[in-house]
């Protein structure tokens, strides 16, 4: 037996706080179990009532003579321990905590809250809440709804989770409206005991629930969250509104990646983290039930050829742009589709896709041409268009089509531009119908995320490869560097460190001045380039502190002095002063730029970065991000997922870059962040990438280390 089952399959349930008054938590609650037709026995708690709501309450939860599987806590906040006792003492293994006023409050709540887990914890029971709205399961055998919302829910193969309880009434209200129906709602209120993670391990193997909806605020363990996830969402289908911002690169200052992580809303991790786990974000809760509708009314469709049936054409266009904005594409009918179409439709109607059967199309004529289209093996979904003219009934229309929908095993939805009125009556008198819009895009968004989750199911999982480093030189380098103080790594010295991780890097050599650039000047290997090398210089180029393709002692020389009369116009006071220091490298000719960054995040920890490089990257901000560790799947899709990915694989004639071997260094760059986490930062811009292998160059990074040692993830 699962330790939930205490609280979501309970036989017996103690209402811990049940009143009279009417209008409160405490009466409302026992009336909506009631109203359910709880499958089980119902036990109100108040020492100053003989009976409420028709039924016997007991002083206490330790007066009741049978087993108390659950309790539901609805007194004051001051009497929840109190009133856990009582359950502790009578052995209660299940808790509901209803009452709010605990971390969300403050401090002194936060204290209360704490005291509050830890008993629990003593007494070996398990607890949702406190300030949660309570939870259902629709089953048969329980029928419970131990909320406090007016709506009861229908029953469904939905299961719901909701960290905001006032949003959970509104949910249970929207979803009956729209005919969707749960198998679980849980409001998990401060999940001080059982999480959200929790929660969607016993929906995992629960043969009663096809999708899984959550509204969230936070995740909690995040990585933890990412390894479920990873796994369910290959079986059932994960939506998720997710709402609060991480602080991703909040620290920005100093790197491109923090600046980019920042300017993307600080919500970077957590877009990176819901895809790699295959959870389908949306933004609103709107969405999140257009979505649901469309899972949960269809089956998944074998490919992204979509049809569109219409008896209008402004609608019909709408859909088609949304389809083509989502990366659907219009699927091209067959032969035999098109005589049969041709025989049906009137001349001035449409036999192409979007398929337009002009105004005065009836139920038979959607019902035969409908049936044509889903027939088509080049058709993978039918979205079927329909505005209401006066002569002909909607609601034949739809139910005309829900008759032989179920045969083919496609997705099939409609748009009704209809009222809202008409939809909330339509479902009272004609439940578990195909899924219903009111707008095209709606229909087509929804679509879209089917066959989306479609590929991530079909997507073979990537393989996680280690390679073999110098993992012992970095964490030595990086202890040096300690050792003396800095947080801030040379440039020379992140060079060094990220070669240690197979990043191929060209020939670094320091100078300290330009008296002992003159001495080295006729030893080097021309052509090179000349770096101003200072702690304080971030990006280099801005200051006239990169000069390339120098080609003899002379060039070298000039450049220096140039370039110190440069970088001291551009520094400020003191620092003017300083006599400037070098770094001379190798001349690297040619190339394509691509960046490579590494940010903290306070929650997920790691998110790398990768895109299109060089001095304009904050300009043109083409770059994704991605929590390590990267498969090697995954190293691919984020450098397919750039907008500039074309020029990486060459265009106007040039020769592709290649990909296998930046996927590869990716991969090393992952490993790396993973590997040493006293690193806050680091930066890789530009990598110089190539046709060939052996000519790729990372010719400038800049690390940066962790505050406090192992600290800051
Ligand atoms: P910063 O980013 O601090 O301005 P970089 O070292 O990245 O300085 O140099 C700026 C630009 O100069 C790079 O984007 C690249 O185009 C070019 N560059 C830098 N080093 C080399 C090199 N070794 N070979 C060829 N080009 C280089
Ligand atoms: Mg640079």
């Amino acid at each position: 037996m699962n330790p939930l089952d205490a609280i979501l399959k309970p036989k017996s349930i103690a209402i811990v706080g049940a009143s009279r008054r009417e209008g409160s938590i405490g009466r409302e609650i026992l009336h909506q179990l009631v109203a359910f037709d709880f499958h089980g026995k119902l036990f109100p708690v108040n020492p100053k009532a003989d009976f409420i709501h028709s039924i016997k309450a007991f002083p206490t939860v330790s007066a009741i003579p049978d087993p108390v599987d659950l309790a539901i806590i609805v007194v004051p906040r001051e009497e929840v321990l109190g009133a856990v006792d009582d359950c502790g003492k009578k052995g209660v293994p299940g808790l509901v905590v209803i009452t709010s006023g605990f971390s969300e409050t403050g401090e002194e709540g936060k204290q209360l809250e704490a005291q509050l887990g830890e008993r629990v914890r003593q007494y070996g029971m398990r607890m949702i809440g406190p300030n949660c709205m309570g939870v259902i399961n629709t089953g048969p055998a329980i029928r419970m709804d131990a909320t406090f919302a007016p709506t009861l829910p229908l029953p469904g193969r939905i299961a719901f989770m909701s960290q905001s309880g006032a949003l959970g009434v509104a949910i249970l209200n929207i979803a009956r409206q729209l005919d969707l129906g749960f198998s679980y709602f849980v409001s998990l209120g401060n999940k001080t005991n059982v999480s959200g993670n929790e929660l969607l391990e016993y929906w995992e193997d629960d043969a009663d629930t096809d999708l899984i909806l959550m509204y969230l605020e936070s995740f909690g363990n995040a990585k933890r969250f990412m390894q479920i996830c990873r796994r369910i969402s290959k079986r059932k289908p994960l939506l998720v509104v997710k709402s609060g911002r991480t602080e991703a690169g909040a620290r920005a200052a100093t790197s491109h990646t923090g600046a980019l992580a920042a300017r993307q809303g600080l919500d970077v991790a957590t877009g990176a983290l819901l895809e790699q786990c295959g959870v389908i974000r949306v933004n609103t809760v709107e969405e999140l039930f257009d979505l649901a509708m469309a899972f949960s009314k269809n089956p998944l469709p074998r490919g992204n050829r979509l049809a569109i049936l219409t008896n209008a054409g402004g609608p019909a266009i709408m859909a088609t742009d949304a389809a083509i904005a989502h990366g659907l594409s219009m699927a091209e009918f067959s032969e035999r589709t098109r005589r049969e179409l041709r025989r049906l439709l009137p001349p001035e109607g449409s036999i192409q896709n979007p398929v337009d059967m002009t105004p005065q199309s009836d139920r038979s004529k959607y019902d035969a041409c409908a049936r044509i289209l889903l027939e088509d093996d080049g058709i993978d979904m039918l979205l079927v268009v329909f505005v209401p003219p006066m002569m002909i009934s909607t609601m034949d229309i739809i139910l005309g089509l829900e008759q032989f929908r179920h045969k083919y095993l496609k997705p099939v939805v409609g748009v009704i531009m209809a009222t809202e009125e008409f939809f909330v009556e339509f479902n009272h008198q004609h439940p578990n119908h195909m899924a219903l819009y009111i707008f095209p895009e709606s229909a087509v968004s929804a679509l879209a995320a089917l066959e989306r989750y479609r590929m991530w199911r079909e997507k073979p999982v990537g393989e996680l490869k280690r390679f073999e480093v110098r993992k012992g030189a970095a964490e030595e380098l990086i202890q040096e560097v300690r050792r003396q103080g800095r947080l801030q790594l040379t440039v020379e010295e992140s060079l060094r460190l990220i070669g240690y991780y197979g990043i191929p890097v060209p020939q670094s050599i320091p100078v300290a001045n330009q008296e002992k650039l003159e001495r080295l000047a006729n030893e080097l290997r021309y052509p090179v380039v000349l770096k101003a090398a200072a702690p304080d210089l971030v990006h280099k180029m801005d200051v006239g502190g990169v000069l390339v393709d120098l080609r003899g002692p002379e060039e070298l020389l000039a450049a220096a002095q140039k370039m110190v009369e440069s970088v001291a116009r551009h520094r400020a006071g003191s620092q003017a002063a300083d006599s400037l220091g070098f770094l001379v490298q190798e001349y690297v000719y040619g190339g394509r730029e691509v960046i490579l960054g590494m940010t903290h995040d306070r929650k997920y920890g790691p998110v790398v970065m990768f895109g299109l490089g060089g001095i304009y990257v904050e300009t043109v901000t083409d770059v994704v991000f991605r929590l390590p560790p990267l498969t090697d799947l995954e190293a691919h899709e984020m450098i397919r997922q750039i907008r500039g990915y074309n020029l990486l694989r060459g265009v106007r004639g040039e020769p592709p870059v290649d990909l296998d071997a930046l996927a590869e260094i990716l991969q090393r760059f992952s490993q790396f962040a993973d590997d040493l986490p006293e690193i806050a930062e680091i930066e890789i811009n530009p990598l110089l990438v190539f046709p060939h292998r052996p000519d790729f160059c990372a010719v400038d990074a800049r690390v940066r280390l962790c505050g406090e040692p192992n600290g800051d993830v």
